[in-house]
């Protein structure tokens, strides 16, 4: 596997002006893949100055060549599928198929945008006889695309089409745990054709390279995906010199599930949005609030699903790979024993699994008897421990289920249109799914309310990220 391991600026490679490296582990193994450059406030300054230079042609250039860039660079990460996909793996940890999936689904990304690029339209605005006013949709300029550590290439490639789709430049800063995949994707830019300095990779730590980007007065956007409390430093960040935030950031989502569901469907979503990625997702399920008539028998079908999953090294592409790095696993682990203390039931897992000496495995965890305000049912985990809640009435479970300042993503599961309708209307949470969950193709617009985030990825709207209107008005 060929690793790029240095700075990506200019479409050139070129080593951190720091001097200073960090290691690249594979999580199922501890050992060290690949040396990264830590880059300080040199390196970004570079990084920005040759964004701004190549932000100034890139803006004039025609729709239909960004188009027709953008879907050569799905062409050329079809090409390298396979190579992107394992180097996600081994980076990252999660199952061979699952980085398959994100690989695919960034590749349709692409492609949705290169199909945009010329449907950003202005508006004409009625103002009496004597003239015209209407409106042209201006790219930003340079923006900063920093993201987290769990789905490094489908993260970077939420945003980046998007923002060049529009015409801006593109800086990505990628979690330091996981880089491999997007300072390739920055070489994979390089050969689609994309103009030198459109799109630059800085590798580091938040504190140092992400600060140093954020607070930087010519990046004119800011596109963040991670936790709530870096998601408040960006925006106080952003707002030094009046900038635009997307802030994607947390969940601790709820999935309601009636007696009268379809129980099987619903079981089969809880399953796969609890542990997809073990649980290292933001949309995840990590709150199933069972109706009291069906809670005994969900507990006890959903224990045993999870206690035959298989967990093992992404590459051997098992049901469950490892979690990210050994900081997060004690993160879990400590969750985990005070999910226990605060007197939750463990149904099955809490710990690490039987015969994994080596890797950063845990066992995928039920909790039930899980109390509202037990630490376990209100703050994210993100990491493999699913909290089973009973209730009683319609009311209760909205309660529940909206009692905390997160709102990412939630689900009702029952064969009862209108009160699938009534939690539509009322749970609190920027994506609501109806027996159905991580129902979010490119198309959809993506994102939270209330702590979990401000303004959305994906779809048309999100065009809007990256430009600002400007009115032009004409008397004659
Ligand atoms: P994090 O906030 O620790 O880090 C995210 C990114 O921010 C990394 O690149 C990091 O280096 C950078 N960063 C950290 N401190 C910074 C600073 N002071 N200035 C600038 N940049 C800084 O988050 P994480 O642990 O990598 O990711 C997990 C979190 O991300 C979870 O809360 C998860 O829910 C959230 N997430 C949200 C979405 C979404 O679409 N809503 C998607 C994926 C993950």
């Amino acid at each position: 596997m060929r690793v790029f391991d240095r700075l990506f600026i200019d479409n050139d490679w070129c080593d951190s002006v720091t001097g200073r490296r960090f290691a690249a582990v594979d999580p199922a193994t501890e050992e060290v893949i690949a040396e990264l450059p830590l880059a300080g406030a040199d390196d970004v300054e570079a990084a920005v100055r040759s964004s701004q230079r190549a932000a100034a042609a890139w803006r004039r250039e025609a729709p239909e060549r960004r188009g027709e860039l953008l879907d050569r660079l799905a062409d050329v990460i079809e090409d390298h599928r396979d190579v992107l996909a394992e180097m996600e793996t081994r980076d990252m940890g999660k199952p061979l198929r699952e980085s398959h999936a994100n690989v695919t689904r960034s590749v349709r990304t692409c492609r949705y945008y290169a199909g945009a690029v010329d449907k950003l339209l202005g508006d004409s605005i009625p103002v009496g006889h004597q003239g015209y006013n209407f409106t042209v949709h201006e790219p930003l300029g340079v923006t900063a695309h920093i993201t987290p550590w769990n789905y490094p290439f489908a993260n970077a490639c939420r945003s980046l089409p998007t923002a060049l789709a529009a015409g801006c430049t593109v800086i990505l800063k990628p979690a330091s745990q996981t880089c491999l995949t997007t300072l390739m994707l920055g070489d994979l830019c390089r050969q689609a054709g994309f103009p030198p300095g459109v799109v630059n990779v800085v590798t580091g730590s938040g504190a140092e390279a992400g600060q140093a980007l954020a607070r930087h007065p010519a990046v004119r956007g800011i596109t963040f995906t991670g936790s709530v409390d870096t998601g408040r430093r960006i925006m106080q960040f952003a707002a030094e010199h009046i900038r635009p935030v997307v802030l994607e950031l947390g969940g601790k989502n709820p999935q309601v599930v009636f007696a009268d569901a379809d129980v099987d469907a619903a079981l089969a979503q809880t399953l796969r949005g609890a542990f997809t990625n073990a649980g290292q997702v933001c949309t995840s399920v990590s709150r199933v609030l069972v109706e009291r008539p069906l809670y005994a028998e969900y507990v006890e079908r959903l224990a045993a699903r999870v206690a035959a999953y298989t967990v093992g090294p992404g590459m051997e592409d098992p049901d469950i790979g490892p979690l990210v790095s050994q900081e997060h696993w004690t993160t879990v682990a400590r969750y985990a024993d005070q999910a226990r203390a605060e007197g939750a039931r463990l149904v099955t897992g809490g710990d690490r699994p039987a015969g994994l000496p080596r890797g950063y495995f845990f066992a995928p965890t039920v909790f039930d008897q899980v109390a509202p305000d037990m630490r376990i049912a209100r703050e994210e985990v993100f990491g493999l421990l699913l909290s089973v809640i009973p209730f009683d009435t319609d009311d209760q479970a909205l309660a529940i289920s909206n009692a905390l300042p997160l709102g990412l993503t939630s689900g009702v599961f029952t064969r009862d249109i209108g009160r699938a309708m009534r939690f539509a209307r009322d749970l609190q949470a920027g994506m609501v799914w109806i027996n159905e969950w991580f129902q979010s193709p490119v198309q959809v617009p993506h994102g939270g309310i209330k702590e979990s985030g401000l303004g959305r990825e994906q779809g048309m709207l999100a065009l809007a990220n990256y430009t600002q209107v400007k009115d032009i008005a004409i008397r004659f």
